[in-house]
């Protein structure tokens, strides 16, 4: 493959380390347009994206809704960035995210993802008045400071300690934990994901998130539900809090919700929630930001609900991911590494890992666990890109490989996805020859990497 000159450029002044990265394990495309579910390289080769922007893209890459939109907006001479009066754009995007999840009718906007959980800690602080904050092991809300000290990963937080103070984890899934930690009375919010999607794709027991919300409520701690990766048609309903039954008190949205292509976010809350934290004279600016709710992104997310509405992109998640799925079951329970293929909507993993088949498994387990966590995920994500799709194994947990293609995908582009993911792993049936292949690659893309002036 021939080096594109943005290589260079991208490792002169934007991140060495991660160039090597690429080229060393011979990941690295440079990829120069995008259509639908498909992106395409320098030397226009094509790839089915499994991945969609970390679960951003959900209308698919460069929707032509989106550049009419675009083009209505830039025509009609808007008004960006109206923070000395009334923003048209904050107003009506406002009024139609509060139809979403009520009573969650005020809508603090912001940017990107972390900032819309960084909302939600400050909203509960000033709202409660306490300072406590309880997340979940495995959890992943953002890579700023405020997000970092509720990140259940220690590798990512550790660079960076101290972080803010009171803020505690407890396992994802246990009510009795949440329970034992809001008796203080000292806890603001407890914030969790519906289905912790880096932490490893884990679905917590059924009625977790329901009774979550009634135990916060109980000792008067907000309940702040992360649907930054799940919201928006991922899990095949409109946000997963209302297939579980609950509404919590704050709700954050993000990546999708800007179309893939404005950066947009939002914590939705009642209004009594937020009078209570910013509803007086002295207290009404105390959380703002330059782009929070800018006119032009306010757009784009305005026309991502209404390609959802239009397209029925909410059922066909719900159809189309039960067909990846099933298909991936049927062609790869059995797998003497595959532990466990499950999923919501177009949201799929396979965890890779010891299974009680084939005797390597049965003498050296936690052999097959440690290289699964260390090796095996991001081979099959490798071996998948030289077939022509674009995964990655969960942020936390390399061993599970995460599938989110955009919500538009159709049939035939599913059945073809799986045609490429069970084919690489049924051609590893074993472990030497999955060891050797892995070592091999090393040894060649080692030699062969990138070459950084
Ligand atoms: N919350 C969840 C569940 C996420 O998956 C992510 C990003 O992957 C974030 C928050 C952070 O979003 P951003 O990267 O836009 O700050």
């Amino acid at each position: 493959m021939k080096q594109h000159p943005a290589i260079q450029s991208f490792a002169q002044h934007v991140n060495p380390t991660f160039v090597k990265l690429l080229g060393m394990w011979n990941y690295g495309r440079v990829y120069t347009h995008a259509k639908g579910v498909w992106l395409y390289d320098h030397e226009n080769n094509c790839y089915l994206d499994f991945l969609a922007g970390f679960g951003s893209i959900n209308a698919g890459h460069n929707h032509p809704r989106f550049s009419e939109a675009a083009q209505r907006f830039f025509a009609s001479s808007p008004v960006s960035l109206c923070h000395m009066g009334i923003s048209i754009h904050e107003a009506e995007l406002g009024a139609r995210l509060a139809k979403l999840a009520p009573p969650l009718t005020m809508s603090l906007f912001a940017s990107s993802g972390a900032e819309a959980a960084e909302a939600g800690i400050k909203l509960a602080r000033a709202s409660t008045r306490r300072h406590g904050i309880l997340y979940c092991t495995g959890s992943y809300h953002g890579t700023t400071l405020g997000t970092l000290s509720i990140m259940g990963s220690q590798r990512m937080r550790a660079p960076f300690e101290p972080l803010l103070s009171d803020c505690q984890p407890i396992p994802f899934g246990e009510l009795s934990a949440l329970e034992d930690a809001l008796k203080s009375k000292k806890i603001a919010a407890f914030i969790t994901e519906p289905i912790q999607a880096e932490g490893g794709m884990n679905f917590p027991p059924a009625s977790y998130l329901s009774k979550a919300a009634e135990l916060c409520r109980h000792y008067g701690t907000l309940f702040i539900l992360d649907e930054i990766q799940t919201g928006l048609g991922r899990t095949g309903v409109m946000l997963a809090c209302l297939q579980a039954g609950t509404t919590p008190d704050v709700l954050l949205l993000a990546k999708a919700l800007g179309g893939g292509i404005a950066p947009v976010s939002v914590a939705l809350t009642t209004s009594k929630i937020h009078r209570k934290a910013y509803g007086s004279m002295d207290r009404f600016d105390l959380h703002s930001s330059t782009f929070g709710g800018n006119a032009f992104s306010c757009a784009m997310a305005q026309e991502l609900l209404s390609i959802i509405e239009d397209e029925d992109l909410v059922s066909n998640s719900a159809t189309r991911g039960k067909q990846l799925l099933q298909g991936l079951q049927q062609r790869l329970s059995g797998h003497p590494f595959i532990r466990d293929i499950r999923g919501q909507g177009l949201l799929v993993a396979i965890e890779l890992g010891p299974t009680d088949k084939g005797w390597v498994n049965k003498i050296a387990p936690s052999l097959v666990s440690r290289l699964s966590r260390e090796l095996f995920g991001q081979w099959a994500a490798l071996r998948l890109l030289e077939a022509g799709m674009i995964c990655q194994p969960c942020a936390h947990q390399w061993n599970v490989l995460k599938l989110e293609p955009p919500l538009t995908i159709t049939q035939k582009e599913i059945e073809l996805g799986i045609e490429m993911i069970a084919s690489v792993f049924e051609a590893y049936p074993r472990l030497m020859p999955l060891l050797k292949d892995i070592l091999l690659r090393t040894g060649q893309q080692a030699t062969q990497g990138w070459k950084i002036q």
